[in-house]
């Protein structure tokens, strides 16, 4: 029987992480599919207190695994694929296997969303990605481009003009909704071409079965034509990690956890739920982090309740 089990090694779940270990609750932390979270693929954060001058979203994340294990965290790199509950108790389903513990704290993230298009899966990786952090530097001196309108398509697109002779920024209305800053930025950036009220309707592929370029539609005329890229960085937002707990754990229509009684808890009792697995609306890794505090806290309350030393 574990005492704290914690899914997810972004900001939520590491913060949660070291709060229950310094608890010397030694937490056991899995790491999922995308360990480290959305800051394991970003550059440089300029808003997490105490780094004046930034700090690399990866180094970040790496310091905080590493203050979590010095205080006795374990980690494991494996999925949770299911959940049952019990009197006292509830049990993850991990590789095949069940463990049982007395509280659970889901801070198992959101994923990248896609475009819904033919052939997308199979493109990943071939031309079509959504991380800019991990396959920007092989798209040097080559017209790309980037889906979507809010901060991150415009943080993607920044990044982007370091290595490609340009950067198309696809987004389907006439203006971004990024934050001032970020779009002012972006559309100041020579290098970056806003493609205003249009969608990409296909994928074109080459010989190799890598992209060359994209169909694209002007939503406003209807008119098609043919933009040559060869690599489309889909930034369009995600979609909440929770396919897991359908049915026994509380969601919006989105699928986004919703939180209890002004606190980190589910509908479920010893089950927490922290960073934006729970969180459509500020969705900031400082933000995270103070909810996987909060969660720690809440499984830690708890345990006392339940006379878990
Ligand atoms: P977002 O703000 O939800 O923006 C998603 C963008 O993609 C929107 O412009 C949306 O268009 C477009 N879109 C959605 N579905 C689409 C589809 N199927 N086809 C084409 N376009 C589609 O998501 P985000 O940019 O990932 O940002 C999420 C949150 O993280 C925000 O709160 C943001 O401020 C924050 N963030 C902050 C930073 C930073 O501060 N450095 C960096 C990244 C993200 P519409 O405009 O038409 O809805």
């Amino acid at each position: 029987m574990e005492k704290v089990i914690i899914l997810g090694t972004g900001c939520a779940g590491l913060t949660a992480a070291i709060y229950s270990a310094r608890a010397n609750l030694a937490p056991l932390v899995f790491e999922g599919r995308e360990p480290g979270g959305q800051l394991s693929t970003t550059t440089l954060v300029e808003n997490f207190p105490g780094f004046k001058e930034g700090i690399m979203g990866p180094e970040l994340i790496m310091n905080m695994k590493a203050q979590a294990e010095r205080f006795g965290a374990r980690f494991q790199y494996a999925d949770c694929t299911g959940l049952r509950t019990a009197a006292d108790h509830v049990s993850i389903e991990v590789e095949k296997k069940w463990i049982d513990t007395r509280t659970l704290i889901v801070a198992s993230g959101a994923s990248a969303k896609w475009l819904g298009l033919d052939r997308e899966r199979e493109l990943i990786g071939h031309g079509l990605t959504s991380c800019a952090t991990c396959d920007g530097a092989f798209y040097r001196n080559v017209p790309v481009c980037v889906v979507g309108g809010g901060d991150s398509a415009c943080e993607e697109a920044n990044f982007l003009t370091r290595f490609a002779s340009k950067v198309y920024l696809i987004h389907r209305r006439d203006h971004l909704r990024a934050s001032k800053i970020m779009a002012e930025r972006t559309l100041a950036n020579p290098k970056v071409e806003p493609v205003w009220n249009s969608a990409i309707e296909q994928y074109l592929t080459d010989a190799d079965g890598e992209m060359r370029a994209v169909k694209l539609k002007d939503l406003k005329t209807g008119a098609a034509r043919e933009l040559e890229v060869k690599c489309v960085f889909v930034a369009i937002g995600h979609t909440p990690n929770t396919a897991a707990f359908k049915g026994l754990l509380t969601m919006d229509e989105n699928g986004y956890l919703l939180q209890q009684g002004g606190i980190t808890a589910t509908n479920l009792p010893g089950v927490f739920a922290a960073g934006d697995v729970a969180d459509h609306r500020y969705r900031q890794a400082i933000t995270a982090a103070g909810q996987g505090c909060a969660a720690a806290l809440d499984a830690e309350r708890h345990l006392a309740d339940l006379g878990v030393e």
